[in-house]
């Protein structure tokens, strides 16, 4: 157990995640102590009465006392303590009793949950998509459900210690968060932390095509057994799916599944590698291939993802504000040609230069936005026109005045929103607002 009545509990961070487990811990008895670096970080009335300490170097120092628990929110940097850490995913799995499905990746991760969740509701499964897709898990512990499907980032794989996934799916992995990690091995070998406690009895779906993905389970790093998915015409078969711009095809645990596109309102080859993965995962969760077929059905693809906005004059507006890394922008932009490309925002340690190929393919023009505006603009420079936007209306406005008919005008940023805005919703909000004013 890792509190009991009275125990001295530190939270770091009073955001979503602090105090959903506040919340959780404050009714076992706990003491809480809330820590967070914002000045102007503040609690809700109902946890009114616990000790807030708030400004910079508060999580440091109170770091330095003693503690029976030590709980990290998602957007807390624990690296620089040595104190034994958890977080609310350990917490939910010490008390959860039903199955957990968790899906962790670069990209995607929104899109499968949430898929994985659609799939077993339909079938009368009692199921639920929490974790990084923005319900607190511990907010969902008094429902019972039979399946609880966690979207699970690089940071909150940090904080883990005993937590198990009956299924982990691990989509692809590609740079992102370099400002937060060390280097890029040791943000695989944060994602490898997925399956660290799994043994024989649980299950993986792997990306079978991503180098590191593959390295690991070569490397004996996953001890759980393994279905594959590939989008590069592999002809393997057993608890093997591929996947074309068709459909996918395969057989899981001596199941035949084949699905074609069709099937979904989900568009691209990534979306197939996505609906690879779900599939899989539903059958292992006991679906047969008919359930599994009527279960993608009704499902609509997730906001802010290649979303269309409004056509003007032969001109589509394309709202991609969740690619927040340049893998999600660089499938984003795969096969398209004569974009305007919105990007920039609060770069996470890319390099906008590795975009260069996909971007002299299919853009005609790059609008830069944001912290990363200029390096953005060095870097792409040589491949394509670069100009720089005060803000997002300014981007929208000078997006429109250079299409022409057959353009596309897409947001897809390749950064975070933190420097201009609240979160990846609110970015799109405002872009589409300055879309609609044209
Ligand atoms: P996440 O939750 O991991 O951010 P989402 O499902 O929200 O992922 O998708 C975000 C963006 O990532 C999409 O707009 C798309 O550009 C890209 N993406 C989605 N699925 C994949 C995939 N399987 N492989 C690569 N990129 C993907």
């Amino acid at each position: 157990m890792l509190y009991h009545e009275n125990s001295r509990v530190l939270i770091l961070g009073a955001g979503k995640s602090g105090l959903s487990s506040a919340r959780f811990l404050s009714r076992k008895g706990c003491r809480l102590t809330i820590a967070d670096d914002l000045q102007d970080a503040s609690l809700p009335l109902d946890l009114s009465t616990v000790d807030l300490v708030c400004g910079p170097g508060s999580i440091a120092s109170q770091l330095q006392k003693e503690w029976d628990l030590v709980v990290a929110s998602p957007g807390v940097d624990i690296r620089p303590y040595d104190a034994p850490i958890v977080n609310d995913i350990e917490i939910f799995y010490q008390e959860y009793e039903g199955q957990i499905v968790a899906v962790s990746g670069t990209n995607g991760k929104s899109t499968v949950t949430s898929l994985i969740a659609h799939i077993l509701q339909q079938n009368g499964i009692r199921a639920i998509a929490a974790g990084n897709i923005g319900l607190p898990p511990l907010e969902t512990l008094d429902e019972d459900y039979q399946v609880t499907v966690l979207e699970i980032s690089s940071f909150q794989l940090e904080s883990i210690q005993t937590f198990t996934p009956d299924i982990a799916v691990l989509l692809n992995i590609s740079e992102d968060h370099l400002d937060r990690y060390d280097s890029y091995e040791h943000y695989i070998s944060t994602k490898a932390r997925l399956f660290r406690n799994q043994s024989q009895e649980h299950w993986s779906v792997l990306n079978y095509d991503d180098p590191a993905i593959r390295t690991m389970a070569n490397e004996d790093l996953i001890a759980s057994q393994k279905v594959y998915f590939s989008s590069q015409n592999r002809q393997k078969t057993d608890n093997f799916i591929n996947c074309t711009l068709k459909g996918i095809h395969g057989k899981v645990a001596g199941k035949f599944m084949d699905f074609p596109a069709s099937r979904t309102a989900l568009q691209g080859l990534h979306n197939m590698e996505n609906m690879a993965a779900a599939v899989i995962t539903a059958c292992l969760c006991g679906l047969e291939p008919e359930q599994i077929g009527s279960g993608l059905e009704g499902f609509s693809p997730l906001q802010h993802r290649m979303t269309p906005i409004r056509e003007i004059a032969g001109v589509q507006y394309l709202d991609d504000s969740k690619g927040t890394n340049i893998g999600a922008v660089a499938k984003s932009l795969a096969g398209m040609e004569r974009v305007i490309l919105i990007a920039g925002g609060r770069n996470k340690g890319a390099d906008f230069a590795r975009l260069s190929t996909v971007v002299r393919n299919s853009c005609k023009l790059v609008i830069a936005i944001g912290e990363a505006r200029h390096h953005i603009k060095e870097a792409l420079e040589p491949v394509t026109t670069v100009l720089l936007a005060d803000d997002m209306d300014d981007a929208v406005q000078l997006a429109h005045k250079q299409a022409i008919e057959g353009d596309t005008v897409l947001l897809s940023p390749g950064c975070a929103s933190f420097d201009m805005f609240d979160s990846f919703e609110h970015r799109a909000h405002i872009f589409v607002r300055a879309v609609e004013k044209l």
